[in-house]
């Protein structure tokens, strides 16, 4: 059975955990404290961080530069509003991320966790045509297999099957959901996959805002690695038809993919741009939304003359200041290096469980290892299983899979990867 001392009673009697029952819950393990790729649990045992708690801490834990960066900035302020006022923090951070984004993208958002930052993308885009004087434009188009978040309108964008979403279908606005492309990463571009795309565009031009859809790899709506022509192809219908185009980066910003944006594979710079979760080095929720001059322009010189949002929280002084010490200490390292060094690893590592009869299919992108079961596979064993052989996995339907933060050892990731070889060949 579970190590007792890992379960908390108050926990699972009070506590909601994400996508889950709140009378019959999995198992919550409490962790006592996180240093490097290690989480340690209540009882000592230590678990090998395979999550990045969700694709966020790409340094590990308790990092003495990010800790610093807080400690620092928590003796001046650690919050004042961003109405009429503004700090240090956000400057250098802005100043930080124009340099490391397309240089088309001039004008930046703070917003307070991915999914508002997909908000203030699609409010941002709606506008955008209002300012124009087209405000029939309201509708979006996207992908299957995509995942934008759990607000209402990040929802209404996510795969509506795999998306988590699929019971609030008829409560969701209607949104346009083209096949996602079939031409892999690694494989050859077939050109028909555009084809769904330039038929809904055609159709419904005069209607859509933009498309919006994750670069490149697909998280949390499929673990799928797509071909960048696709990107290229969507981005000349969109021009051609005054579509917006809005790249989801979330998941795929700040190294994982193994460019530091996933775009960069593609060449193909969109009109507004989300970023968010390894942003802060996965110290504390903080996202951002980019755009051209020519959004903020039309937004900004039609009537309401201002764009229509502003989080309380907007442009936190902490979690900027965290987050320009993460992107530093990123671009001060090779990370390219240690990215390519995971990938070859769990290249070889994961290999076997291709040949697995429960298995559909091994991929490996970047800092991204994916094994994908034939059947969904059943969490609460899996979760034990993981924790007994000591480390954290945390699968979802038929998808085990595994982002370590960069700074993982080779000794750790193989411990990672052979057990996860060896669970998954259990099943
Ligand atoms: C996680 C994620 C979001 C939502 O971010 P939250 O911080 O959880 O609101 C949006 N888009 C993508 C691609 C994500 O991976």
């Amino acid at each position: 059975m579970f190590p007792e001392k890992n379960i908390d009673p108050f926990d699972a009697a009070h506590l909601w955990h994400p996508y889950t029952s709140a009378t019959a819950p999995l198992p919550a393990y409490k962790v006592r404290e996180a240093r490097g790729c290690r989480i340690i649990l209540e009882d000592g045992t230590e678990l090998i961080e395979g999550m990045s708690s969700w694709w966020c801490a790409i340094h590990g834990y308790n990092h003495p530069v990010l800790n610093a960066a807080v400690e620092s900035q928590l003796g001046k302020m650690s919050h004042v509003m961003f109405g009429g006022l503004t700090h240090g923090p956000a400057i250098e951070l802005g100043k930080l991320l124009l340099g490391i984004l397309p240089e088309q993208l001039t004008r930046i958002f703070y917003a307070d966790s991915g999914s508002v930052a997909v908000e203030v993308a699609m409010k941002m885009a709606v506008q955008y045509h209002y300012a124009l004087g087209r405000p029939e434009r309201t509708d979006f188009v996207t992908i299957r297999s995509g995942y934008h978040g759990d607000t209402w309108n990040a929802m209404s964008v996510c795969d509506p099957v795999t998306g988590m979403h699929s019971l609030f279908g008829s409560a969701l606005p209607v949104r346009y959901f083209v096949p996602s492309p079939s031409s892999r990463f690694y494989g050859e571009w077939d050109p028909s996959d555009i084809a769904p795309l330039e038929k809904v565009i055609e159709e419904r031009r005069d209607t859509l805002a933009a498309l919006i859809l994750e670069p490149v790899v697909q998280g949390a709506g499929g673990m799928r690695f797509y071909h960048p022509e696709y990107l290229r192809q969507a981005a000349r219908l969109c021009r051609e038809n005054g579509i917006l185009l809005i790249f989801d980066e979330i998941a795929t910003g700040f190294g994982r993919t193994g460019k530091l944006f996933a775009w960069e594979h593609a060449g193909v710079v969109p009109d507004i741009m989300c970023i968010g979760k390894s942003l802060t080095g996965g110290y504390m929720t903080l996202s951002a939304v980019l755009t051209t001059d020519s959004v903020a322009h039309a937004v900004s010189e039609n009537p309401p003359y201002a764009f229509m949002h502003g989080p309380t929280f907007m442009a936190n002084p902490l979690a900027c200041a965290v987050a320009r010490a993460s992107v530093e200490l990123l671009l001060s390292k090779d990370w390219q290096s240690e990215v390519k060094a995971i990938e070859a690893q769990m290249r070889e590592e994961l290999a076997p469980a291709a040949s697995l009869p429960q298995v559909e299919e091994v991929r490996v992108l970047g800092a991204i290892g994916v094994i994908q079961t034939r059947e969904p596979v059943d969490m609460a064993r899996l979760q034990r299983r993981f924790i007994e052989e000591g480390i954290w996995v945390r699968p979802f339907g038929k998808l085990v899979y595994i982002m370590p933060p960069y700074i993982i050892c080779p000794e750790d990731l193989s411990h990672l990867t052979s057990s996860l070889v060896k669970i998954v060949s259990e099943i």
